[in-house]
């Protein structure tokens, strides 16, 4: 697998590599790439028993820096999950870009000695006495609990979906894991050698990376182009709501630039049933009927939710745009439960308006470990989060938007030289190489 540097406009490679020393980079305020020493953090004493549910970029970011901030507390980690994945390295997985050995690490490497590591799911939170229930039965009762849980991808609300299958009949999802995403890329290196009919979607709730779809657009457009097969083949993309991008700026640009690549999107079309033998896929329409389409190429975000033990907990939205999802009710500033003072939320699994992001996660933990500080200390929460979130949205190999904006849809740009409308190598080479590492600063409470 060879990656070809191309010109992109924007800043170039010589003009980045030039200008770009490891200063420059973390001067970034949302992104930056782990080359700052460790945040200096206040540290108190306390005898208080933590419970953080969860140990993805979330758990491990605030246990590791729990372990740090709390002097004499309990910490203690519930998740039964033993291999760490680098989810941003997915869409770089399933579109040949990386191999899948890159993705994975061990999560006993990243929890901090001093961490009480219970490794099983959480089953029940019982928050009006403080107590979490996991699978086996055991009783963990705590001071403070951060609830850390990610999300469900929820593939059981298609008719038909199969992952095993991914992989094969041009069926393809970046979203379930490593090595469904090679098996993704498998799926449209034989598309892009055979061209046809490609059907790409984007399901009605609120997504992790909600521009990992478009990039899987993108890059199938670079790689049929790559392959001389372009006008061999059609693209198609399928929203089921009224856009493909939250922040209307970037909807905008993006919708552009497919109109320009000749990609058609068809709004208010839900994907709902497919056939994978047939090769056939069925989108609900905004009138209720249902369009039929036959595909070579299917790429299938699932629809996503919160966990079970979350959503079918008191923890969750009772009512609300979030309560359908079983999102966990969070102050979108403070990040403290809206009705259990002594909870709080991190990443994904928060019922808030933006997010689903590392560099949420990155943002988020740090401000989640100070307020509860201010908690243990008796004083009321002080720090607010704006709600940033990054994304570098690829759009062909070798060059990338680096999108970031908060709650109120305003563009965040964090790094010097780097215009949000304007793809860059700077950009690409942040996803290629520069992210993971920062990423892993993340992880180890470093950032
Ligand atoms: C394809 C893809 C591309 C992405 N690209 C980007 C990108 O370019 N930039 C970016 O910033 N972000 C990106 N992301 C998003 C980013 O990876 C996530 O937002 C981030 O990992 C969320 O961290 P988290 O800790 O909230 O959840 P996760 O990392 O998903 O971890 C959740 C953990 O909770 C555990 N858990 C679940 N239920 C329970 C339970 N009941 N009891 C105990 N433990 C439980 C799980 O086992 C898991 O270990 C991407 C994600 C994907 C899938």
């Amino acid at each position: 697998m060879t990656t070809k540097r191309r010109q992109a406009p924007g800043m170039s490679r010589r003009a980045f590599l030039g200008a770009g020393t490891a200063a420059t980079l973390a001067a970034g305020t949302g992104i930056n790439l782990g080359l700052t020493a460790e945040t200096q953090a206040a540290t108190i004493k306390t005898s208080a028993h933590v419970v953080v549910i969860g140990s993805g970029l979330a758990g491990l970011g605030l246990v590791n820096r729990l372990r740090k901030q709390l002097d004499g507390a309990k910490i203690t980690l519930v998740d039964a999950k033993k291999v760490h994945h680098y989810q941003p390295g997915f869409t770089l997985v399933a579109t040949g870009i990386w191999p899948k050995g890159k993705v994975s690490d061990t999560n006993a490497e990243l929890i901090p000695p001093g961490v009480d590591w219970v490794q099983e799911m959480a089953k029940e939170f019982r928050p009006d006495s403080n107590e979490v229930v996991t699978e086996s039965g055991k009783v963990l009762k705590y001071d403070y609990l951060i609830v850390a849980t990610g999300l469900q991808l929820d593939f059981g609300q298609i008719e038909g979906m199969d992952i095993n299958r991914i992989g094969s009949k041009g069926l393809a999802s970046v979203y379930p894991g490593p090595e469904l995403a090679e098996a993704t890329w498998k799926a449209m290196d034989e598309f892009r050698r055979k061209g046809g009919k490609a059907l790409m979607t984007l399901p009605a709730t609120p997504i992790k990376c909600a521009g990992a779809p478009l990039k899987m657009t993108f890059m199938l457009h670079n790689r049929l182009e790559q392959a001389g097969m372009r006008d061999r083949a059609s693209i198609d993309f399928h929203s089921a709501i009224s856009s493909v991008f939250s922040v209307p700026v970037i909807n905008q640009e993006v919708l552009n630039r497919w109109q320009q690549a000749n990609i058609p999107v068809h709004f208010r079309s839900k994907l709902v049933a497919v056939d994978i033998d047939a090769q056939r896929a069925t989108f609900e329409q905004e009138d209720g009927s249902h369009l039929v389409e036959d595909y070579d190429f299917i790429h299938i975000p699932p629809p996503m939710r919160a966990p079970d033990a979350v959503k079918n907990s008191p923890l969750a939205w009772q009512e609300g745009p979030f309560a359908g999802g079983g999102w966990l009710e969070v102050d979108p500033g403070t990040l403290q439960h809206r009705r259990y003072a002594n909870v709080f939320g991190c990443g994904d699994i928060n019922g808030t308006a933006k997010g689903k992001t590392a560099a949420t996660v990155k943002k988020s933990v740090p401000i989640v470990v100070d307020n509860l500080i201010s908690l243990i200390q008796g004083q009321s929460p002080k720090v607010i989060f704006d709600g940033y979130t990054s994304c570098p949205l690829l759009v062909r190999e070798g060059a990338a938007l680096l999108v970031e904006f908060d709650y109120k849809d305003n563009l965040t740009p964090s790094l010097p030289g780097i215009k949000p409308l304007q793809d860059s190598y700077f950009a690409w080479l942040l996803k290629y190489r520069l992210f993971k590492p920062s990423y892993m600063a993340v992880a180890k409470g470093r950032l």
